[in-house]
Order: C-alpha cells, then structure tokens, then sequence
C-alpha cells in the first residue's frame, strides 16, 4: 500500500496532531484581546464612532513606526490607494503601471481619476513586479508605478526608484499584504512616494474595514485631504486647494470608523511582537523544506535585510519540472489529503486579461473606460500572450498554512505531508490528468489556515 495518503496511506498531519480541526489558535486572526473590546465599547458608549479623534493618534503612532511624516486613515484600503494615486497627480489622459497580479484595488481606482492602467509582468521569484519589465511600458503619459509588496515579499525598490527617478514618476507602494515589512532595512511603504493599504481583518495588519495613506510629502497628503476628507479641509495650507475647500473634489467620503481607529491602536502596541513570532514561525515552516525538489518558498533571503512582515496568505513556488512534471492540482490534492487543507494551486487572477480593461464602457463615454482618455490612435489594452509570467503564475503558486504562533511541533507535521509527498511523488504521476486549468481568483478568498 502507499504511503500517500491520497492513495489510501495515513494522513500526516492526523497522525501528529489528531484532529485537523484541533489547531487550537495557530490560525486565528487577527488576535482580538481585551483591550479592544473595552475600546470599541468606550467608543460606542461615548457616541464617538464618527469623530477623528482615536484617528489621528493612530497616524501619528502609524506615521511614526513607519518613519514617515503623514498618515491619512481611510474607511478602506480601496479608498487609501486612490488618495495616494490622486495625491501624486494621477488624471485625465494619465498611465499607471501595475503589476498583473495583485488584488484588483491595486489599480482600478485610477479608471474614476480618468486615467488608463497599464500592466506589468511580475518576477517569478518574488512574484512581484519584475523591474525589468517596467521600462518597456512608460510613455509619455506615464505617471505614477504601482508596486505591491506581494503576500509581504518586499518588491525590490531599488532599481525600481531608479527607473521611476530617471523618467521622473511616482511611485507608490500597495503594503496590503506588508505592513511592518522591510527591504534591505528600510520600511515597506516610507521608500515611494506615498503608500496606502487595506487594514482589512484577514489582512496583516488586520483591524476590520479600514486603510490608511502614507506620504512624506505635504503636497501628496493635502492633495488627499481635499479629494476625500472634508472635515479636515480647514487645516489646509496650500491656497489652492483651500480656495476650493469644504468640498471634497473626488466627491467622496474617506473617513475611517473609529472603531476601526480604537482596534487599530491597539493592534499597534502587539502588532510588532505578533510580526516577529509570525516570521519565526513561517522561517521555521520553510526551513524544514530547505533544499527539497519541487518547490521553493517566496521569502527574502537571510541576511539581506528584508522581511515579509505579517506574511499575509503566504505561497509556495511549486517547479513541476523537478517532480516528473507532476501537475500543480495533483500536488495539492495529494497535499491536501496529508491533512493540510490550505494547500490549493493559484493566487490572483492576471488582471490584464480582464474584460473591464478591454471592453467595458463604466462611464457611458461611448469608449472603453481603459483608453477612454487616450490621445486617438493610441491603444494600451494589452492581449493573451502579453505577460507571460503573469499568465503562466497559477500552476506555479499554492498556498500554504499562515502560522501565527511558533509551536514547531505543531509546525513540523505541516511540513512532514510536504516532504512525505515529494519524497513518494512517482506514485502520483499514473492518475495525473490534468482535468483543468488553475484560473486564479479575481479576490482570494479568506481561508481558515
Ligand atoms: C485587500 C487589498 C486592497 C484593498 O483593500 P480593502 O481594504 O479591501 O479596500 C488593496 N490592495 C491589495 C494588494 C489588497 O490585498
């Protein structure tokens, strides 16, 4: 008989661990305590859940970890990403590049802005925007790049600032996935010229719905403060923007719910030991599969500086190649009967190839919404076959388990059904038919693990 459990041998994880669904609080987030329970109830009992009080502490104590001058808090990451987009300038007739795969919110903010998004192809490494892929899209009507620090791993902003400096755009930083995270020793976030991200309760730095907006520069932030946050529309310097103030001009309401801002605060004063133990964990988790064929993990090496933060939804590379060609869904499905039900094949969807970048007239203009502003005769939609990494990304990622304590021997079992799988990967090769394609999600769905 095997020893896969797929082929009717014993599950790994249910022979160490007992019951699959006895993992205890290994998977739990975010970690709510009591202190925020008393906060939200000090909230809702002083009437103070639209005020902007508990706010602006949290962007100054949000600010200050991140080592930049202004933070911004918003009702969502969504709506923090279009202020950073509105605050360098982004309009009518604009280009931003974005990596293809990432969460949709990364970008399509920039289509109400009556600007066109433009595609990138990501590393397949990192799985982040690859650099060397960014020059060949810049025109003259670029103006900003997008950089998503994907599931944390830190994009690599050197020779991306370099790009940007040289043809004079800005660059700002999606850290949904990140916070907390640093490249080679500097925060994700405080390196572009502004930031924004989702504090979303499945993401890193999770609170419930919110986000929040970083920036060093005066003029970015009150860009943003008149586009979505009319309250503070008095504490304007700039003379134009106060001229036209009281307002706001994206016709939009930002402002964060304060019981986001009480959950938020005190999520500051764990986050930063929850963070460490995270990536202990997970170190340990990848360091057990160190060297094995078939699969490679997306993390920063050792000693370079860099970190993955919360390592929000962390994924594996999976190289076919070095396991007979076995196909990513057997992988998975003989991974996922070891015990380990996380393990699925694919991440988000290549957004380039999605109708709403082609075809679709949002607006009414008579003309798709991508290139609605685009001078005559220029098109940017980009077709099948465009990126080739970002097309060929889902039978090379899978997610694996998203340890939030380090326990190494509840850890251990996880990485045993790995190791057991690889090791006995011939028996796999007979069933493999591969009945179809991994297609990737437009959003990833929240998963317990
Ligand atoms: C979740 C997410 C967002 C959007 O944040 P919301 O809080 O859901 O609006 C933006 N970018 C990325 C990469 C995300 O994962």
């Amino acid at each position: 008989m095997s020893k896969l459990a797929l082929l009717n041998g014993k599950k790994a994880v249910f022979e160490n661990v007992g019951n699959m669904f006895n993992t205890g609080d290994m998977f739990q987030w975010p970690i709510v305590n009591s202190a925020m329970e008393t906060g939200v109830l000090d909230v809702l009992h002083n009437c103070t859940m639209s005020g902007t009080d508990l706010t602006r502490r949290f962007e100054q104590e949000f600010a200050t970890w991140n080592g930049v001058k202004y933070a911004l808090g918003h009702n969502t990451g969504t709506a923090s990403l279009q202020s950073a987009m509105y605050g360098v300038g982004l309009g009518a007739g604009d280009e931003l590049i974005c990596p293809s795969i990432t969460y949709w919110a990364s970008c399509v903010q920039a289509l109400s802005l009556g600007a066109s998004v433009v595609f990138a192809d990501i590393d397949p490494e990192t799985l982040c925007i690859a650099p060397g892929d960014i020059e060949r899209h810049i025109t003259p009507r670029t103006k900003a790049i997008m950089v998503v620090h994907y599931f944390g791993m830190p994009a690599d902003m050197d020779p991306i600032m370099e790009i940007a400096r040289r043809h004079h755009l800005k660059v700002i930083e999606d850290i949904s996935h990140a916070q907390g995270g640093l490249y080679k020793g500097r925060m994700v976030g405080s390196i572009g010229d502004a930031a924004g991200c989702s504090l979303m309760t499945c993401k890193s730095f999770g609170v419930g719905e919110a986000g929040i907006m970083l920036t060093n520069d005066l003029e970015i932030y009150e860009r943003a403060v008149v586009f979505g946050h009319y309250e503070r529309h008095v504490e304007l310097t700039d003379p134009l923007l106060k001229a036209g103030s009281g307002i706001p001009w994206g016709g939009y309401k930002y402002r964060m719910h304060q019981m986001s801002s009480i959950i938020a605060l005190e999520q500051m004063k764990k986050y930063p030991a929850e963070m460490a133990e995270i990536d202990k964990a997970m170190n340990y988790f990848w360091d057990q599969l160190d060297g094995l064929p078939g699969l490679r993990s997306q993390r920063p090496a050792k000693d370079s500086g860099s970190t993955k933060g919360g390592w929000f939804s962390p994924h594996g590379i999976y190289v076919s190649e070095e396991l007979g060609g076995l196909s990513i869904s057997r992988f998975c499905d003989a991974i996922q009967a070891e015990g380990v039900t996380i393990c699925s094949p694919g991440g988000n969807a290549p957004l380039h190839l999605h109708p709403l970048f082609h075809c679709v007239d949002v607006y009414g203009a008579g003309k798709p919404t991508n290139i609605v502003n685009l001078p005559d005769g220029i098109d940017i939609r980009q077709p099948d076959g465009s990126l080739p990494v970002a097309e060929s990304i889902q039978k090379k990622m899978f997610y694996v388990p998203w340890f939030k304590h380090y326990k190494p021997e509840q850890i251990k079992p996880y990485a045993d059904a790995f190791r057991k799988v690889i090791e006995n990967y011939s028996e796999l090769l007979p069933g493999d038919v591969i009945a179809e394609e991994v297609k990737g999600n437009w959003a990833l769905s929240p998963r317990k693990g």
